[in-house]
């Protein structure tokens, strides 16, 4: 008899879930079902591309809808699944319907994180997770002259560097000593900074916004400090938190995510979770995590389906990123977290291309590299293979790269 698969969550994780699933030769009905009305697409545009206006919807869809249609994939959009019910292996959607299912693939993904002060709930005050948020912030960037943006995460660097393209002038406003901290080394903060500047954008660190009021046409953000600040338009990008809530009232184990194991498989084998929402073991770097990135989401939805067709292969993928603002394409390889010395190779002081090499009692972990694809791609593969590297030669931008490989 055939079988069916269900895949909640219509993104990264269930676009690459449901194709990977065909391709791994999968005859039984495969339906995803989302709550938002676009068919899957690419969310780093959001911040970047689409944002500034240089593409449209159609621009960042993942793939052609008809793609879907061929491979007799039924997407089911703008239906949000609000229970599971394990026992009788049916979903409830949020309209009373009834879905069984055989095997369950939760990519339910991540959602803004609410800046709990008075005043985030006003109009022209704007969190940016989805299509939805970002038509609007566009529609009100058309006339808006000024923007706030409180929090200096790669998502508000990147808005901010969006809306000076659209020619607003913007401040960026962040909570801690420096811009980027939960996420790299200082000199990164450093370099990120003066760039922001050289650009026209005024980043203000420390500074920790208390209120938001109304005022005539504008929007005034009051803060910790002495000073406050007044714009069109703000916009927060201060994190996401993971929609574990299903999962969750559904009695599946919860960390820091959905917890899964190698294959993706959450305590109940029939269910699986992909993407942002999940939390697995890193072979890696010996630790459970949560990544926010779309290679991760990918993998994660191959994974998922090797392990329904009956072909098994564990998760272990290096985690990769990337970020764009202005001419700047950052491309990080790797987790930092936890670093005890950094190695700078190349001009991060006047210059706009380098890599930071991180390590961490001696064992290279991760790297950072601005407009320099080639440290990038060395790095990760050094990281994958598990090598090491002489830290004396790596900064030394006149040795060839292969030439810091420690032998043995
Ligand atoms: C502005 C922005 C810029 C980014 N830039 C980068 C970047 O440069 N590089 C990078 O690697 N990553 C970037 N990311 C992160 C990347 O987009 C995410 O890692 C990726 O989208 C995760 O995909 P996902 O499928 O796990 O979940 P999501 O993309 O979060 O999708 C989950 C989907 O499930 C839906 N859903 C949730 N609950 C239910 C329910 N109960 N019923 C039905 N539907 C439900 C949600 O509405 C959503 O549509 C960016 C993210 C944003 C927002």
């Amino acid at each position: 008899m055939s079988k069916t698969v269900i895949i909640v969550g219509a993104s990264h994780a269930a676009a690459q879930t449901c194709v990977s699933l065909r391709q791994g030769g999968w005859s039984g009905e495969i339906t995803l079902i989302g709550d938002e009305l676009v068919p899957p697409y690419h969310r780093p545009p959001l911040s970047k591309d689409f944002l500034s206006g240089q593409k449209s919807i159609d621009d960042i869809l993942i793939r052609p809808v008809q793609t879907y249609q061929d491979a007799n994939i039924n997407l089911r959009l703008g239906i949000r699944v609000g229970v599971i019910n394990r026992v009788s292996k049916q979903l409830l959607t949020d309209g009373g319907d009834e879905v069984p299912y055989d095997k369950l693939v939760l990519a339910t993904g991540a959602r803004v994180r609410r800046l709990p002060i008075e005043g985030e709930a006003l109009e022209n005050v704007f969190y940016l997770r989805d299509t939805v948020d970002v038509l609007a912030i566009n529609q009100k960037a058309q006339s808006a002259k000024t923007a706030v943006i409180i929090g200096g995460g790669y998502i508000g660097l990147e808005t901010a560097a969006s809306l000076r393209k659209l020619g607003l002038e913007v401040t960026v406003l962040e909570a801690m000593p420096r811009i980027l901290q939960r996420v790299t080394a200082p000199q990164m903060s450093t370099f990120y900074k003066r760039v922001h500047t050289e650009e026209g954008v005024k980043i203000i660190e420390n500074v920790m916004a208390s209120e938001i009021i109304k005022q005539d046409h504008s929007l005034r953000v009051l803060t910790s400090c002495e000073q406050d600040f007044t714009a069109d338009m703000v916009i927060i990008g201060i994190g996401i938190i993971p929609n574990v809530e299903l999962a969750q009232t559904a009695g599946l184990k919860i960390g820091d995510g959905i917890e899964v194991n190698e294959f993706c498989q959450t305590s109940d084998p029939d269910i699986y979770a992909a993407g942002d929402v999940s939390w697995h073991y890193n072979p890696i770097y010996n630790t459970h995590i949560r990544l926010e990135s779309v290679p991760n989401a990918i993998e994660q939805g191959k994974t998922v389906a090797a392990h329904i067709n009956g072909a098994p292969k564990p998760y272990n993928a290096l985690p990769w990123f990337w970020s764009d603002q202005f001419d700047l394409k950052l491309q990080i390889a790797g987790l930092s977290s936890g670093y005890d010395n950094v190695i700078m190779r190349g001009d991060n002081k006047a210059g706009r291309s380098f890599a930071a090499f991180y390590f961490k009692d001696d064992k290279f972990i991760a790297v950072d590299a601005v407009n320099s694809p080639r440290d990038f791609m060395f790095g990760k593969m050094v990281l994958t293979k598990g090598m090491s590297l002489n830290k004396a030669r790596l900064a030394d931008t006149g040795a060839q790269l292969k030439s810091c490989l420690m032998m043995g």
